[in-house]
């Protein structure tokens, strides 16, 4: 059996309402009007950057709720930190980012 691809990695970590095709990094951050940029600037201020050994994995603007976020990325779970598995997923693609807009109540 072949190995699961980014998409089907995305939809499982995602819920229904930010579900959407995986973009590579330059087209998340564009479909959310953000500059491709070291810190891109949101409401007028620095988006807030989550990194992992080095490696930006999500950005969110603390104003508006706009992100980005990488799905191959970390996963914390209490004390847990869970990584998508290389042997189930086919992950060396670009295209692994999806972006959208929290949804507050
Ligand atoms: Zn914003």
């Amino acid at each position: 059996m072949g190995k699961r691809t980014i998409q089907d990695l995305a939809d499982a970590r995602l819920a229904a309402e930010y579900r959407q095709p995986v973009k590579t990094l330059e087209q998340a951050v564009e479909a959310i009007g953000w500059a491709l940029e070291d810190r891109p600037k949101c409401c007028g201020e620095e988006v807030e950057i989550s990194s992992f050994i080095g490696s930006a994995y999500q950005a969110v603007c603390r104003t508006c709720g706009k992100f980005i976020f990488d799905v191959t990325g970390p996963e914390f779970n209490g004390r847990a930190i869970c990584l998508p598995d290389q042997d189930k997923y086919d992950l060396d693609h670009e295209a692994r980012w999806v972006s959208g807009q929290e949804i507050r109540e």
